[in-house]
């Protein structure tokens, strides 16, 4: 039977009723006798991480998650992670940085309602989660409403329905039918040894541009003492510069050596920076171009990119690399 670790961190799934609302609380020994159709099929051990409600899983958080994981790995064939939906996207798509060359699959996997919720989506979630973590298939993914999408394309798109996450501009890595899992991919061995790469730099300010923005708003971020800006420009790529000039004020920023990473507020498709004047005229000042990474995949890159190596031309560096799919590069 495949050896499985189940590292438990809180989230909706583990929640009970309080009256202040639903809170974290189930460990894995109060999860396991609900779970007993599932664990059978696999030699099951656990590991409790934290009782936290997602939105308050941070850097450290995340330090903390990649570390246990990066002890334990080689003592199993796959680990599931349960973990709340809201910034689990996020949780993924560090994790796929921070884990590098992982050689089994670390699968993560919540509810939008609570395990012992009569309607709950945690058992089945956890089923193919299960699964998941028993393919062999190296590396990290979320799963979710019977589809498992690669860890830095997962986003979070609905607040309560079941479909909570998207793969967003990938196909999905599988799927699970009446057939069971099916692999929608051929999986590889990394390429390298497992690396535990969890520097990270939380000084990264992610901004949605709204017409008419004020410039000033980046000189703040400036004396805030902010490394790196990651920019949800409009539509395929662009910025305002009549009026309120946001390249002039770019300009500035970059060279004060800050990164600053542009991508598209539109969640499909991408943005490509180089097709319009209003465009064009930002990738001038030395900006990095996201391309159709998520805004989930992008910010986190940039703490791992700038928690590596501060210097700017090796940020962009990074950015021009392709390390788990989380960008298609032209
Ligand atoms: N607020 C919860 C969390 O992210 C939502 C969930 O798990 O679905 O922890």
């Amino acid at each position: 039977m495949k050896k499985i670790l189940l590292i438990t961190t809180g989230g909706t799934i583990a929640s009970e009723p309080t009256e202040e609302g639903l809170a974290p609380s189930l460990s894995s020994g109060e999860l396991l006798p609900l779970l007993t159709s599932i664990t059978e099929n696999y030699t099951v051990e656990t590991y409790d991480l934290f009782h936290l409600d997602s939105s308050n899983i941070q850097p450290e958080e995340w330090q903390q998650i990649a570390g246990c994981i990066a002890q334990r790995y080689r003592f199993y064939d796959g680990i599931v992670l349960t973990h709340g939906t809201d910034t689990m996207a996020y949780t993924s798509s560090v994790l796929s940085f921070m884990l590098r060359n992982i050689p089994i699959p670390v699968v993560l996997t919540g509810s939008q309602l609570p395990i012992r919720h009569p309607l709950s989506d945690g058992f089945e979630n956890l089923r193919g989660a299960f699964a998941m973590a028993a393919s062999g298939a190296p590396g990290v993914f979320v799963v979710f409403d019977r589809k498992v999408i690669f860890g830095a394309r997962a986003v979070k798109v609905r607040t309560t329905g079941f479909d909570a996450f998207e793969s967003v501009n990938s196909a999905c890595a599988a799927v699970i039918n009446s057939q069971g899992l099916q692999m929608l991919y051929t999986p590889t061995k990394p390429q390298g040894e497992f690396c535990l790469e969890d520097n990270l730099c939380s000084d990264v300010f992610l901004i949605k541009l709204t017409p008419g923005l004020n410039p000033e708003i980046f000189d703040m971020l400036l004396q805030m003492n902010y490394k790196g800006i990651v920019i949800e420009a409009f539509g395929a790529g662009g910025l305002h510069f009549i009026r309120r000039d946001l390249i002039a004020k770019l300009q500035k920023i970059v060279q004060s050596n800050i990164t600053v990473v542009v991508c598209s507020q539109c969640l499909y498709e991408g943005s490509d920076f180089s097709i319009y004047q209003a465009g064009q005229k930002v990738l001038d000042q030395g900006v990095v171009q996201g391309y159709d990474m998520t805004t989930e995949a992008a910010v986190t890159k940039l703490m791992w990119a700038l928690g590596k190596n501060s210097d700017p031309a090796e940020v962009r560096r990074v950015f021009a690399t392709n390390y788990v799919g989380e960008i298609s590069l032209q």
